[in-house]
């Protein structure tokens, strides 16, 4: 939430005094994390990529750097803030002016649908800091009506709405138009493999922020099998027979299933223990705790186990049906950041499965390869 933090105050900063003013009047005590993570380094200078959860602070978290950094004897435009959408950005341009109404900087706002004349008007006088929708301001970039040759500091706000392929080419467009010097400060809540790929095009040794909760895929290796509905069990077979499995975890979308396919893997020889949310919560608890101590190899589940599976025996997690989201799938496979350790993840794929998968690799950023013939142990 916006109040937790370090104990960092707005006037460690050094900031000037007229922003401390704006700041404070504001009702703002005390930088929240990603204030206390961003404006620092905003303000050496260094570009930056910041995952924040929603109502975090991330707008204060770039304006405030704006704001202090904008040399009020220049009259050129000297920060380009874009965003995604008309409301965001009259939203957007009302903090930057409430922060900075005793610094005497001039903001002017831009989105599509006003005629241009307007805004002609507008640029022939002072601006310093625009904000913008990226269609409009190529325009007004493009006609040579604003001058964004002395702008060194380059913001997107909701970076993954504005680096969709709707955006895309328009904002590279505009960082042409930018001073080559320029800083870029790219706020979002997701981060996906667009963003992903547009940081290393433009981004210059950028600072990463995650203030995300830290469930993460980073050291687990994911892959898709595509398999026909009747099929699954002898694919499960398969697996079982060919990975080096300690624990296995195996999600299914529905109780049914669970008891179903627990069945199933029985009868085949091996040992499993199920749990699924219609059992009673001491029964269930017995269970997990059996599972922890290692009483079983595989554990076959509903989505009630997704949230701390953090048991570190367990290498192999197995959608034996995919999830239908990617909140879903990050909870099933994700691992705690900060204990990371080595794990496996495959997904038994159907012809329905196809477009989800697409979607939640994209919208986590992850790469889901095909399963290879044979997969090195050393990754797992
Ligand atoms: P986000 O963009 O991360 O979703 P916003 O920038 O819109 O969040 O901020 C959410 C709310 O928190 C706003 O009402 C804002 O005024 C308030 N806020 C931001 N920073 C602080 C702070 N340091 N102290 C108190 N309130 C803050
Ligand atoms: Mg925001």
């Amino acid at each position: 939430d916006v109040t937790a933090t370090k104990g960092n105050d707005f006037e460690d900063y050094f900031l000037k005094r007229e922003l401390l003013m704006g700041i404070f009047e504001a009702g703002f005590e005390k930088p929240s994390p990603i204030q206390e993570e961003s404006i620092p380094i905003a303000l050496a200078g260094r570009d930056i990529l910041a995952r924040a959860k929603n109502g975090t602070g991330k707008t204060a978290a770039f304006i405030i750097p704006a704001l202090e950094k904008v040399n009020l004897t220049k009259s050129r435009i000297q920060t380009l803030i874009l965003v995604p959408t008309r409301e965001l950005a009259l939203q957007t341009s009302q903090v930057c002016r409430n922060l900075g109404k005793h610094m005497g900087v001039q903001v002017m706002v831009t989105t599509g649908g006003t005629t241009l004349k307007d805004d002609i008007l507008r640029l022939g006088q002072t601006v310093h800091i625009l904000v913008a929708t990226p269609g409009r301001v190529l325009d007004l970039a493009g006609k040579g009506i604003a001058d964004l040759s002395e702008c060194t500091m380059l913001i997107m706000d909701e970076a993954d709405k504005l680096l969709s392929p709707e955006f895309q080419p328009i904002i590279e467009q505009l960082i042409a138009f930018c001073k080559p010097s320029r800083q870029i400060l790219l706020y979002s809540a997701t981060f996906p493999m667009i963003v992903k790929s547009f940081k290393d095009k433009y981004l210059n040794k950028p600072y990463e922020i995650n203030l995300m909760d830290e469930l993460t895929l980073r050291g687990v290796t994911q892959y898709y099998a595509y398999v026909e509905e009747r099929q699954k069990v002898h694919c499960l077979n398969t697996l079982f027979s060919k990975l080096q499995i300690n624990q296995s975890i195996i999600f299914c979308n529905s109780t049914s299933r669970v008891e179903l396919l627990a069945k199933k893997i029985t009868e085949l020889g091996y040992s499993c223990f199920y749990i699924h949310a219609k059992m009673l919560q001491s029964h269930r608890n017995r269970v997990f705790h059996d599972f922890r101590n290692g009483k079983t190899r595989h554990l076959v589940c509903s989505d009630l186990l997704t949230r701390g599976i953090d048991i570190q025996a367990v290498n192999v997690v197995i959608n034996f049906d995919f999830p239908k989201n990617a909140e879903t799938y990050l909870h099933r496979i994700g691992r705690s950041g900060r204990f990371g350790h080595l794990g496996l993840a495959i997904n038994l794929i159907t012809y329905e499965d196809r477009f989800n998968l697409y979607r939640i690799e994209q919208e986590l950023g992850t790469e889901i390869a095909p399963i290879p013939p044979v997969i090195d142990k050393s990754l797992y």
